[in-house]
């Protein structure tokens, strides 16, 4: 689990707006045109334009039932 101090200096590295925590693992960013979502491994968050490219398509929804 992230701290709050933590997700709150979080910053999506393509467009660089705020990231919401889903389902204890996904970094979605907040940017309706970005939609980049970064997992988090091992509780360190993977903030990579190259991991958030890989389910701009994925639904939060569906981001629930995946493992990062
Ligand atoms: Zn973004």
């Amino acid at each position: 689990m992230l701290s709050e101090e933590l997700l709150a200096i979080l910053a999506c590295p393509a467009c660089k707006s705020k990231v919401k925590l889903v389902a204890d693992r996904w970094l979605v960013c907040q940017n309706p045109e970005c939609r980049r979502k970064y997992p988090i491994k091992d509780g360190i968050p993977q903030m990579l334009i190259e991991e958030g490219d890989k389910y701009v398509d994925v639904s939060e929804e569906e981001l629930a039932k995946l493992e990062p």
